[in-house]
């Protein structure tokens, strides 16, 4: 460990394509290899999201690769390299530094994903899945969970107070968990019936139907919740791979 073997970018790349099975979902952005950098790689850097502080700070710690759940690219944009996505690219180009991305395989994959590493922080496993490509969890617990308490394993879990739409108050049994900005997975796991929803952001809607419905909802951070897939992930490939990993986390409050 932290010897400086070398390991190709290709055999990464394919070894991260089929760990994380990147070939089976529909995603808003291409996940494997983002951008192009050198052939060889002795250290990959893990992140949440491919920000230019997050790309200087894997440059400054002498990085080959860089592993993120969110990339650059992504649909809707119209393909011009301008502004802050050119200083990012630039960056990149420049250090001859591989960006590695992959968004939904990464919150699903089923052990090392964003979802089971939330999940296990909170003291939850899945035992079933929900909403589109089954990216939901839900989790049952051994004896249950007051609203107040699960409150606290969020705060612990994540050293932050999530914000808390309270449902009827019920005794919490079965939870429903999505990472990142799956708010609208919210009536998907209202209708699986389960007695409260975690994920990273809220809007609008969903306080009106914490009310009709009961079922609480918590809105613990999108960073926040988004933190543990990418480490547990490229920790795992350099292992494997004999190469070094080093996860850096750039302070995100939304
Ligand atoms: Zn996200």
């Amino acid at each position: 460990m932290g010897a400086s073997r070398m390991a190709s970018r290709d055999e990464l790349l394919a070894f991260l394509d089929e760990f994380l099975e990147a070939g089976r979902f529909r995603d808003y952005g291409p996940n494997g290899l983002q951008v192009e950098g050198r052939r060889e790689v002795r250290k990959i850097v893990s992140g949440v999201t491919a920000s230019l502080d997050f790309i200087e700070a894997a440059i400054a710690s002498r990085a080959d690769a860089v592993f993120v759940h969110h990339g650059l690219f992504w649909r809707g944009h119209d393909g011009r390299l301008v502004g802050w996505l050119k200083q990012r690219v630039q960056r990149l180009l420049g250090a001859d530094l591989n960006l590695f991305a992959y968004h939904l395989p990464l919150d699903a994959h089923p052990t090392h994903g964003n979802n089971a590493r939330f999940g296990a922080r909170l003291g939850l496993a899945a035992d079933a899945r929900f909403g589109e490509q089954d990216l939901g969890f839900i989790g049952t617990t051994a004896a249950a969970w007051s609203l107040e308490g699960l409150q606290q394993r969020v705060v612990a879990a994540l050293g932050r107070s999530p914000l808390v739409l309270a449902g009827d108050g019920r005794p919490l049994r079965r939870l429903a968990w999505c990472t990142g900005g799956a708010q609208g997975y919210f009536e998907a796991a209202i209708a699986a019936g389960v007695d409260a929803f975690l994920t990273g952001e809220a809007s609008e809607p969903q306080a009106h139907l914490a009310r009709e419905t009961g079922v609480a909802f918590l809105a613990c951070g999108h960073h926040a919740t988004e933190r543990f897939g990418a480490p547990a992930v490229a920790g795992h490939a350099a292992a494997l791979l004999g190469i070094e990993h080093e996860f850096i986390d750039i302070d995100n409050p939304a």
